[in-house]
Order: structure tokens, then sequence, then C-alpha cells
């Protein structure tokens, strides 16, 4: 699975940016007008996601449902900016963290899984890049696998909306729909990377 990201990796890593400022993720802004302006691919006709962006297909009828009735309220659609990460993604995502010395244990909120992460790293960073890679993607596999997420976007059943460009209105709006369709809404709007990021299971 590795060796398939490529040309894209670019392109899904400016995607990624919508983890909340603690989690270091500090790649680029979501909202930066960057290449993904550019190449946003739109996937129903009520929201669209960046490329890369991979919105779980557990809950897809759900989001474009909500999104309809996002529409027919705001005449806007929703823009997703972070879906469901597989773990070779978080383990690029973390492996440059820590490739410029962040300390992942301070920057995400599961610190048992980020320190195993971060042990992982320690330990195989002598054997070159693809080795650190290998040895961070083994560890967070084996955490999903358990059950244990270092970030929320590696258990499917959420996304991450940008809400930059809506006002006070349709921001309360998106909340109200989204609680009443079972979704919850965690308000993530005061990060570096404002969203609000929706967790469709419990
Ligand atoms: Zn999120």
């Amino acid at each position: 699975m590795v060796a398939a990201m490529g040309a894209g990796t670019i392109a899904l890593l400016w995607a990624l940016a919508g983890e909340p400022a603690g989690a270091g993720v500090q790649l680029a802004s979501s909202d930066a007008a960057g290449p993904i302006e550019a190449e946003r691919a739109a996937v129903s006709g009520d929201y669209s996601a960046a490329p890369g962006v991979e919105v779980p297909p557990a809950i897809e009828p759900r989001l474009a449902e909500l999104a309809a009735a996002f529409r027919r309220a705001t005449g806007k659609p929703l823009v997703i900016t972070d879906g469901t990460r597989r773990p070779e993604v978080q383990a690029e995502l973390m492996l440059r963290n820590l490739e410029r010395g962040d300390d992942v244990v301070r920057n995400y909120a599961n610190k048992s899984a980020a320190r195993a992460v971060a042990e992982a790293y320690a330990q195989a960073r002598a054997g070159g890049r693809a080795a650190a890679l290998a040895a961070l993607t083994t560890v967070i596999r084996a955490q999903v696998a358990a059950g244990d997420y270092v970030s929320k976007h590696l258990r499917e059943g959420a996304v991450d909306v940008r809400c930059t460009g809506l006002d006070k209105r349709e921001r309360a709006a998106l909340k109200r729909l989204a609680k009443a369709r079972g979704i919850a809404v965690v308000d993530e709007s005061r990060t570096s990377t404002p969203h609000y990021h929706l967790n469709f299971v419990r």
C-alpha cells in the first residue's frame, strides 16, 4: 500500500490539515488558496471533497443527506477537508512531524498511542526513511486493529467540514441539522484549521 502512494501523496497531505491545532498537523492550512482549490473534485452535488479525502462508504449516504439539507437551508455546499485516514497515511503524517522534531506525545491527545509511535521512530530512524515509515505504519495498524486510535480520523465514521466561509447563521444551521440526524459535532472552529468534526458513530 505504501508503494501505491506517490504522486497523490502531496495533494493528499494538503487535504489532511483538518486535524485540531493540538494534534500537531501543520502541513498546510486547509483554507489556503493552494492546489487544493484547483483540484477539488465534486463528489456529490451538495458537498465536495479534496483529492485524497476518503469519505467512508458506510456514512456517505448520511453525509449526502445532511449536505442536501444544508444546501436547502443555506444555498451552500459543504466542503469536506478530511475523512478516514489509512494507517499508512497517518504514518506518513506523523513521520513528517517526528522528522522536524515535533513532540508528538505533547501534541496528540492519545498520549500512549503517540508514545508508541515515537518509540518506533526512535528505534527505526537509523535504518532510513522507508524503514521508519514501515515501522510507524506497523505500529499504527496494530493500534487500529486493537481499537486504539492515535487520530480520530483513523476510525471510520468521521469527516471534517470547513467552516470558514460560513456565517454565524449558517454555522448554527449546520450544527442543528447534524444533531437532528444523530451526528455529533465537535466544534474546532477556533483552531488553526477551522472546521467542524462530524462524528457519525458513537
Ligand atoms: Zn476531525
